[in-house]
């Protein structure tokens, strides 16, 4: 069928149309809203180069998670910036660091709030790696036993999900094992499966003051020009046993995601990161683009994609833009 015969801005004509041969949805649950948790009491900080995202005492989550569940938002992702950091990052595992205090102030005080924790040692590392080192280098072996550590008190304290995103070979496994081992075999693991060594993750390193002190992370993150490694890095990682692929960052890895999409039956996950976060911003701040529509049309992108959930920094904005209607 070709034109005239067929036109397919016949379907497009009005909204109600439009609406009904809509490919692809996004709806509030399918977003998990990252959270930067640091030391003190009523701190609520803005990150610079994040506007309307904000560093927060544990004293201040309650109230984030219970706006979040207002809109619809049901599952949160923490980061923890700890009192003080040394060589193997043992804030991570502390059983009273700051990420598992502010599991358990979210556990008492919004109970309905679903808490995925992120499981990496670069937040805790005095050198800003993601691992423990052997001279200049990130051991790999030696870093394994500490992310278990980490995942496993995450889990004590009651998370109900964990996300290691070190990219450390062979850690999915040793963290499954880890939780079994101490009947947590019902928490499930959403493994940053392909993560890439990325620029767009700059004002994140801001907002969690995790930047490496020398070198970078090239050699345990993933080479932004591989595709074929990335469905190896997630055969490995479902084979481990994880629960849930990850693909991180989002938009400028579409085809990453849609490639995984194809090749596993898994759920598969997309983090928009902080630099479309602030480049969305900043762009619409100068006024330069529309924000609230270029929002919405990169986190349809990824859905579309292929990814079933999104961690964003939009997650309350798309969905107070949902409850409108939009
Ligand atoms: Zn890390």
């Amino acid at each position: 069928m070709v034109f005239p015969e067929y036109r397919p801005r016949r379907m497009r004509r009005t909204e109600t149309f439009r609406a009904m041969i809509r490919e692809t949805r996004l709806a509030p649950e399918q977003m998990i809203y990252p959270l930067f948790v640091l030391p003190g009491k009523g701190v609520r900080e803005e990150v610079s180069s994040m506007p309307g995202v904000f560093r927060l005492s544990v004293d201040q989550l309650a109230r984030e998670a219970k706006e979040c569940l207002s809109l619809g938002v049901r599952s949160v992702i923490l980061f923890g910036l700890p009192e003080k950091k040394d060589g193997l990052g043992s804030g991570a595992y502390a059983n009273n660091g700051i990420v598992q205090r502010a599991i358990r102030e979210l556990k008492n005080k919004a109970p309905e709030m679903t808490v995925v924790t992120d499981v990496c040692l670069c937040e805790y590392t005095d050198h800003g790696h993601c691992g423990c080192l052997a001279g200049n280098e990130v051991d790999n072996d030696a870093t394994l036993e500490l992310l278990a550590r980490t995942a496993l008190s995450h889990a004590q304290a009651g998370a109900d999900m964990v996300a290691p995103s070190d990219m450390m070979d062979g850690r999915v496994s040793e963290i499954r094992t880890a939780l079994d081992e101490n009947s947590y075999h019902m928490v499930p693991i959403m493994s940053y499966a392909v993560k890439y060594a990325s620029a767009f993750y700059g004002p994140f390193r801001d907002a969690a003051e995790c930047a490496p002190q020398f070198g970078d992370r090239r050699s345990y993150q993933m080479d932004p020009a591989n595709s074929r490694e990335a469905l190896r890095e997630a055969t490995l990682d479902v084979d481990e046993g994880a629960d849930i692929l990850m693909v991180k960052p989002a938009l400028a890895y579409l085809d990453i995601i849609s490639r995984l999409r194809d090749e596993f039956d898994l759920p598969v996950a997309a983090y928009q990161v902080s630099g479309e976060y602030a480049m969305i911003k900043a762009a619409a701040e100068k006024g330069w683009i529309d924000g609230e529509r270029v929002m919405a049309e990169s986190l349809i992108a990824i859905r579309r994609a292929g990814a079933d959930l999104i961690l964003t920094y939009f997650a309350k904005d798309m969905a107070r833009l949902l409850a409108n209607g939009q």
